[in-house]
């Protein structure tokens, strides 16, 4: 006998509560995803059953009776609740939260799962006599009965009704009354994605032919299938065919990409080919968005599911097929709260699917790289290479200037600007890189070295010239910059550049040639980045200056030069990532040149040309990079050779961290190393004081085994009383 319920409830707490069934309902019949009301304190809070069970550890009378059960059907399948359990789990993060993360805002606070769906149809009353009956003038009443009668048995929608361009609603409840037609309301809960193309793509390419021909045959299995294709190879058209193919067996896909910047002009391309619905999930809907998105994702009538992180979670109905777009992006990962990978659950996902999921980017992730050469894995494991650009599209020419031969005048060294002097005048587009906003980085006083810092961090404010202020780029705390220095009342000066000063020195060196800077101060709606983007493509615009938001997905067909402004940025970091991560970027900045029928010439700056990754980047591309990148993280024992978890703690004082964080140390215990507890890289921000203990172990079985006996512990901890604290597994930034 199942009598007791254990119920998911939104909150930190890291456990299930139990409950009994409502009165009025039969434990045994209830199944676990469906939404209930409880009781939950002093309120009445939304619950989702992960399990019912025949016994409790609870005293008889302290378990509360659930009120009412909100589900006919679950608002999870039991696949989708599986998967969020584990990730809970996995992620160590409350179950009640990971949940709730995974629904609509209105489904959290117990809106209905399903959309009502009302239709009317004629009674056998109506489709015998009505047209005897009423009057020939009557106009309005004959024309509805006419719409309900070429309706049939099946019924017809409100939108069917008001086609009929008259007052419908009045026609029909005197219909009613008559007895004329009916109506009758349900859920639609099993439609069918439309299959079929409204266009027809480019022929294939051999590569791409191949690359679709494997996908398609491993359509009902799981399997990672890595495409690995330089930009504009044509990644995106092997997604078309293979949707083509699962939309063709009445199945559903989903595709996950990074940015919402990157959504429309993807969403566009599958709303030109195909025929189905698509349902487009992403941050900035609305709750109401979102929720219809959701019903038309789980009703099956979405037969494409795009969206950001969270669309992961999306309710499918027929799952055929997952592609994740640029696996590779960082975005991938959520960086507070649930800190989950969505390219790692949808690897989790497919699996438990049993369907293929396609992992695309011209720069994967070592972690994908890794993956290809287990010999555990490899059967289920396939490398799809796309080695050239679609169409007559030539690959860039990389170059490297060396800026301690060519200094750089305000950010930019001659040979730079004669560069982009001959790419005008031929009548290309040029594209600057630089990832820092502002005017310059630093606020600077020649005469005593006093340097503008932040009050509330361990950093140093930006300089925006436009708006006058000094921001802190990591608490966004403003200030208006002083005209004289604090400390001696010389002169200070901005130091360093940011892409509004290059902004402006474009404009004393190229004056009269439109630039345009794409950056979050410059950018901030959607609407302002589809403008920008209209400018680009109508090519009014000539030069772009931009941050890494010029950099995804975006293609610039004009754009014959890219300039890599400072390439040092990540050379010298302690983080054993920012390698990866500076590669990745220079090859998909690299990649915006020359799309179209025009070589594309890119430039690096940088202090230190002989460096060898750059050196390996410009004679073997991101292959040869990759590859002596994973040789030297399997040396070093890191990931993907090794699993790291990461202990973070805060508080407004220097002292607690460290002592929780010593605390939670001592209570480790099992097969795993221990770094720390260190301070963090930037050890005081917003104020507070940030400390770290890193986890190592040799897989993630070992660091699952520690880290499940160890956390429920660390809230027991004296210490932890003073402190925040979260644990992020499978850590991307390592502070
Ligand atoms: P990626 O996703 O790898 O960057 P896309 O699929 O966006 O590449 O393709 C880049 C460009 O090449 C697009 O304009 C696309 O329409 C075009 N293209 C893709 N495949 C082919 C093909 N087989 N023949 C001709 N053009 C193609
Ligand atoms: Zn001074
Ligand atoms: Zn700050």
């Amino acid at each position: 006998m199942s009598s007791y319920l254990a119920i998911a409830i939104d909150t930190p707490l890291r456990r299930l509560f139990d409950y009994r069934a409502p009165a009025d309902a039969d434990p045994g019949r209830l199944v676990p995803g469906q939404r209930l009301w409880v009781p939950f304190g002093r309120r009445r809070a939304v619950g989702i059953l992960v399990a019912t069970k025949a016994h409790s550890e609870l005293p008889e009378q302290k378990i509360r009776r659930a009120l009412e059960v909100i589900d006919a059907v679950p608002v999870f399948d039991a696949g989708l609740l599986e998967l969020l359990v584990w990730s809970a789990d996995y992620y160590r993060h409350p179950v009640g939260e990971v949940l709730a993360a995974a629904l609509p805002t209105p489904l959290r606070q117990g809106a209905a799962a399903a959309a009502l769906e009302t239709r009317w149809s004629p009674t056998p009353l109506g489709i015998g006599a009505a047209f005897a009956a009423l009057s020939p003038r009557a106009k309005r009443l004959r024309a509805v009965m006419t719409a309900l009668v070429d309706g049939g048995a099946a019924g017809i929608d409100a939108a069917t009704l008001a086609a009929t361009g008259t007052d419908w609603r009045g026609a029909i409840r005197t219909l009613i009354e008559r007895g004329y037609a009916s109506r009758t309301t349900s859920i639609g809960l099993d439609s069918q994605p439309e299959p079929g193309t409204r266009a027809t793509g480019p022929p294939l390419s051999p590569g791409q032919e191949q690359a679709v021909a494997t996908i398609t045959r491993r359509l009902g299995t799981f399997g990672t299938l890595l495409l690995d294709g330089v930009t504009g190879s044509g990644k995106t058209e092997v997604y078309l065919r293979a949707i083509e193919a699962v939309l063709a067996q009445g199945q559903q896909a989903l595709v996950l990409v990074p940015e919402i910047a990157l959504t429309p002009q993807l969403t566009q391309r599958f709303q030109d080919r195909f025929a189905t619905r698509l349902a487009v999930l992403h941050s900035s809907l609305t709750d109401r968005e979102r929720l219809d998105a959701w019903r038309q994702t789980r009703t099956g009538a979405a037969g494409i599911v795009i969206g950001t992180r969270s669309a992961v979670f999306a309710p499918l109905s027929r799952p055929g097929l997952i592609v994740v777009d640029e696996e590779h992006d960082a975005s991938y990962k959520q960086q507070e709260g649930f800190r989950y990978s969505a390219r790692d659950l949808a690897i989790a996902r497919a699996q438990r699917l049993g369907v293929p999921v396609v992992l695309g980017s011209a720069t994967p992730s070592l972690e994908s790289l890794a993956r290809l050469t287990r010999a555990d894995q490899r059967t289920r494991n396939e490398h799809l290479v796309l080695p050239c650009r679609a169409g007559n599209a030539q690959p860039p020419r990389l170059g490297v200037i060396d800026l301690r031969q060519h200094a750089a005048n305000q950010g930019l060294s001659t040979p730079a600007m004669l560069a982009i002097r001959r790419h005008l005048d031929a009548g290309g587009q040029v594209l600057l890189y630089l990832n820092r906003r502002g005017y310059a980085p630093t606020l600077f006083c020649p005469a005593c070295g006093w340097a503008a810092p932040c009050k509330r961090c361990d950093a140093r404010l930006t300089v925006h010239k436009r708006s006058n202020r000094l921001v802190c780029h990591h608490c966004s705390a403003e200030e208006i910059a002083p005209a004289i220095c604090p400390s001696c009342g010389a002169q200070p000066k901005p130091v360093g550049q940011g892409t509004e000063r290059i902004e402006e020195t474009l404009g004393e060196v190229f004056p009269g040639v439109a630039a345009l800077r794409i950056d979050r101060d410059n950018i901030r709606r959607k609407g302002e980045l589809d403008a920008a983007m209209t400018r680009i493509h109508s090519g009014a615009v000539r030069l772009l200056i931009g941050t890494q938001m010029l950099t995804k997905g975006h293609h610039f067909p004009e754009v014959s030069l890219v300039v890599v402004l400072n390439a040092d940025q990540g050379l010298f970091s302690t983080d054993f990532r920012a390698s990866e991560r500076l590669a990745q970027t220079i090859i998909q900045v690299a990649g915006r040149a020359g799309r179209a029928e025009r070589a594309g010439e890119v430039l690096i700056q940088s202090e230190y040309p002989e460096h060898p990754l750059l050196l390996q980047l410009l004679e073997g591309g991101y292959g040869a990079f990759a590859a002596a990148a994973l040789r030297e993280r399997e040396q070093a024992g890191w990931p993907p050779y090794s699993r790291l978890a990461l202990l973070r703690a805060d508080a407004a004082t220097e002292d607690p961290p460290f002592r929780f964080l010593a605390a939670a140390r001592a209570l480790a215990s099992g097969p795993i190393s221990l770094l720390g507890p260190a301070a963090a890289p930037m050890q005081r921000r917003e104020g507070r004081y940030r400390a770290q203990l890193l986890l190592q172990a040799s897989g993630p079985g070992p660091l699952q085994q520690v880290l499940s006996g160890w956390i429920p512990r660390l809230d027991e901890l004296p210490e932890a009383r003073k402190v925040r604290w979260s644990i992020d597994v499978d850590p991307l930034e390592l502070f």
